[in-house]
């Protein structure tokens, strides 16, 4: 098939690439000229694991092109993906003006029949803008469907999520028009869940408040833990193992971040506000996520009462592992709440310092996680990178102006640590030093 997706970004670009990947003819366009121009000499705008040799094979085998040209983008394609960023506001509305610009320029150069396919995660009722503001638009007439596709793919692993979907939602106001794109997804194994468009639009919107509220639950429960003494990584593990609950999502630490799960709890609330629904779980989901950072670094100055001149070694700067995305990064409000009390960070992450460059400016970026603690007075363990966990920390301690760790992801073992000579702080964790001797 022909296909056009708008909006190069994670989403886009992954979904562009294995579309390709699957036999299709696909044109990937974006706004921003630059980053098409890296990306026909095969730069990618982001990091993701496998994307590189994928982008690199089927632009070299002519499926997959770059282009700023959404004209002729849109008159080639028969399906035409929208993969645009639907970032929130202060009020938690969803801001859906790139959205509803590309739906004016795919009604502006329709030449026939398409469909065309909402990726990006937007609120319920956003199918029905975009198919009016084409109808306003499109002076020929042509016929057009609007679909609802929201993607599930996870920043870290979104080539194997593309790949391997776990469920395919296809909201649609025709069974035949749900059929075709289905075609387009056949060669996946996938549960396909055919629904109307706006029910597909809540599944995206519910699923990541779902996960968010089990990250908010352990984290709530992680602050009782450390009123008695408990600890909650052996709390998760044990509600978790209850197949109806599930272990993922149960790590306590610094909360959510990035680009998705704080923005679709604000737009489901606001949605919700907004239809006379006064959805109060979702607004404590967001309040003992906001807590965390702050919960965190009142650790830090509980040890560190003169933050002026201290040494801060920071490990991790992405919101997660495995990506070089630091949308609404916890690194972020953590860093910036210490530079505020005087104090100098050493930071590094594998992949994310050329983008974290940009919003933290001030702070020393360092090649190795060993020459960021060098000298340190403490370790701020912020994002979980597996070679976190393998570091020699014995070879850390000796160059460490304080054996001191702060592990806001649960990361270590607080014991072992504590056995290697260091003062380990976590959150909610028995053995932490700032934790009740009760329990023990
Ligand atoms: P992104 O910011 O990485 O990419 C968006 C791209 O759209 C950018 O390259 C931007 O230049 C381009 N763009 C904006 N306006 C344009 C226009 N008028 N014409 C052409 N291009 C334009 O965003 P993303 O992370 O890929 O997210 C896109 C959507 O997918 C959002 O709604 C997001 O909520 C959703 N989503 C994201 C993820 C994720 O993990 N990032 C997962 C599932 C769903």
């Amino acid at each position: 098939m022909n296909i056009c997706v708008i909006g190069t970004g994670y989403v886009g670009l992954v979904t562009g690439t294995v579309f390709a990947e699957l036999g299709n003819e696909v044109v990937c366009v974006d706004n921003v000229a630059e980053k098409i121009e890296n990306l026909n000499r095969r730069k990618l705008p982001i990091y993701e694991p496998g994307l590189q040799e994928l982008v690199e094979r089927n632009h070299n085998e002519g499926r997959l092109k770059f282009s700023t040209d959404a004209k002729s983008a849109v008159e080639f394609s028969e399906i035409i993906f929208i993969c645009v960023g639907t970032p929130s506001s202060d009020s938690g509305e969803t801001d859906l003006s790139a959205v509803e610009a590309v739906a004016k320029l795919i009604a502006k150069h329709m030449n026939g029949y398409k469909i065309v396919v909402n990726k990006s995660t937007v609120p319920v009722g956003t199918g029905d803008l975009v198919r009016n503001i084409i109808n306003k638009h499109c002076v020929d007439g042509h016929k057009f469907d609007v679909v609802s596709n929201p993607e599930f793919l996870r920043e870290g692993q979104a080539v194997n999520d593309a790949l391997n979907p776990d469920r395919i939602i296809i909201g649609a106001s025709e069974k035949q028009v749900a059929y075709r794109l289905l075609e387009l997804y056949s060669s996946l194994q996938a549960p396909m869940i055919i629904t109307d468009v706006y029910s597909a639009e809540i599944i995206k919107y519910a699923s990541n408040s779902f996960l968010a509220m089990k990250i908010s639950f352990i984290n709530a429960v992680a602050d009782l833990c450390e009123m008695v003494g408990a600890d909650v990584e052996d709390v998760a593990n044990g509600v978790g193992r209850d197949p109806r609950i599930g272990v993922d999502f149960l790590n306590s630490g610094l909360g959510f971040g990035g680009s998705c799960f704080p923005k679709d709890v604000k737009s489901l609330l606001h949605t919700s506000g907004k239809l006379g629904y006064d959805f109060n779980l979702l607004k404590n989901v967001l309040e003992i996520n906001e807590g965390r950072v702050d919960r965190f670094t009142s650790l830090i100055r509980r040890r560190f009462p003169d933050m002026k001149g201290k040494t801060f070694a920071v490990l991790g700067l992405a919101f997660k592992p495995n990506t070089d995305d630091m949308r609404d990064a916890k690194s972020v409000e953590v860093i910036n709440d210490l530079l505020k009390g005087g104090a100098v960070i050493r930071a590094f992450d594998p992949v994310a310092m050329p983008a974290a460059q940009k919003v933290l400016p001030s702070i020393t970026y360092c090649q190795t996680a060993y020459e960021a603690c060098n000298g340190a007075d403490a370790l701020l363990l912020i994002t979980e990178w597996r070679e976190f966990k393998l570091l020699n920390l014995e070879k850390i301690k000796q160059t460490m102006k304080n054996p001191v760790i702060f592990d806001g992801r649960n990361m270590y073992n607080p014991e072992r640590k504590k056995r290697l000579g260091f003062e380990y702080f976590g959150l909610g964790r028995k053995f932490s030093n700032h934790m009740p001797e009760k329990g023990k």
